[in-house]
């Protein structure tokens, strides 16, 4: 999801990232409120004091909105469920959940951890602000963080997908009706909804004069709109997949090499000609192996003419395999948590299939083809990207 984010440690054994737009959002924020919040608060203080008051106030939201996200995942875990990363970026924070929760309860607590510790935090500003009377700026400083975690909170709890809002509308019908999907579906309506409002709403306060806050609030909205919209595609999609099997989907006709060429050779005759980006090795009673471009890169040319298949490929003992009778769905899942573009399928210590991502999504197309109902021979309806699971994530 974020690829360029930098590690700056570890709570909970939950890995925190910043992605390269944190940076840019920091900045952002930390001018907006130098120049025109701290400004109209404390008409005397010193611009290099309002620089001083807007740096440290856009850093601690991001504090905030840690704790925000750390509140969610701790839930996660006491839930069993596995938390790898938060990561802090343009929208705020994302904590990557690696399931999805498995009941209502655990959805509506993971969902309302979140407002709630906004809300207290907001609560701790407020008390806090006393205490800070001497120091005039500070106080300033404590108002707005008070202020923006009310305002965090609020608008999390917006009852549309991907907010925490959504998620908490998602568990209560899911919890009335027991249709986990019909109760995604509502939670993503509202959700797109809800983004649609905040473009309208950010281009009139563009027509208004306001153009950074308007181009903000449109860009929020945007964000929204299309996170909403792409769990629907989802959820249309894990529909479809319901009942479907690797079987149905993996590649039978997969390129198969022997052991003894070398890599030269299968780079200028399989590789290139074909285009291919995986070979399962047979090596007689030495049994099959899986060899990959990206293996085949870790080996200096030089050594290509001089470096079988066979040497470099990855035993299907020590490959992470799939059977045929696995559900198509959870093995997307599985691809898109552990970052692989396909995986060999196996029946006992036999390959007996490839499964790659391209592989899937062509399969579902075809779904989607019949699902629109009957046409002409199925043909290719449309190209498009396809949103894989990341597992759960949470906006701030
Ligand atoms: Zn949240």
């Amino acid at each position: 999801m974020f690829r360029h984010a930098i590690p700056i440690g570890r709570i909970f054994g939950i890995s925190i990232d910043l992605d390269y737009s944190w940076f840019l959002i920091v900045g952002l924020f930390a001018w907006m409120l130098a120049v025109s919040y701290f400004p109209s608060e404390l008409p005397a203080a010193s611009s290099g004091q309002d620089w001083a008051m807007g740096f440290v106030a856009a850093v601690m939201l991001f504090v905030c909105v840690l704790i925000h996200e750390l509140g969610h995942s701790v839930v996660a875990q006491i839930y069993g469920l596995n938390v790898p990363r938060i990561t802090l970026f343009l929208f705020g924070g994302v904590s990557q959940i690696a399931a999805e929760p498995g009941t209502p309860g655990q959805e509506f607590w993971i969902a309302v951890i979140g407002p709630v510790v906004s809300l207290a935090l907001a609560a701790l500003f407020w008390e806090i602000e006393p205490l800070l009377a001497y120091i005039s700026p500070w106080i300033a400083v404590a108002e707005c963080l008070a202020l923006m975690n009310l305002v965090l909170a609020l608008f999390n709890l917006i009852p549309g997908f991907p907010l925490d809002g959504g998620r908490i509308l998602r568990a209560m019908v899911w919890r009335a009706t027991g249709a986990y999907q019909r109760a995604t579906g509502a939670a993503a309506v509202i959700g797109r909804f809800v983004g649609f409002l905040l473009i309208a709403f950010g281009i009139w306060e563009i027509f208004r004069g306001a153009l950074i806050d308007g181009l903000w609030i449109a860009f929020i909205g945007w964000y929204l709109e299309s996170a909403a919209g792409s769990q629907l595609q989802l959820e249309s999609a894990r529909t479809l997949m319901g009942q479907h099997r690797v079987a149905d989907a993996m590649r039978r006709d997969f390129p198969r090499i022997a052991g003894d060429i070398t890599l030269q050779t299968l780079v200028d005759h399989f590789v290139l000609p074909e285009g291919n980006h995986y070979f399962v090795v047979s090596e007689g009673n030495a049994g099959e192996g899986l060899i990959t471009l990206s293996t085949i890169h870790t080996v200096s040319r030089e050594m290509w003419p001089v470096t079988t298949a066979a040497q470099m490929m990855i035993p299907t003992a020590k490959l992470d395999t799939i059977t045929p009778d696995a559900g198509l769905w959870a093995v997307l899942e599985k691809m898109g948590r552990d970052g692989v573009n396909q995986l060999p399928v196996v029946e006992g210590s036999q390959i007996v299939g490839i499964l790659s991502r391209e592989d899937i999504l062509q399969y579902l197309r075809v779904l989607e083809a019949f699902a629109a109902g009957p046409r002409p021979a199925t043909s290719r309806v449309v190209r498009r990207g396809f949103p894989v699971s990341k597992g759960h994530s949470h906006l701030p």
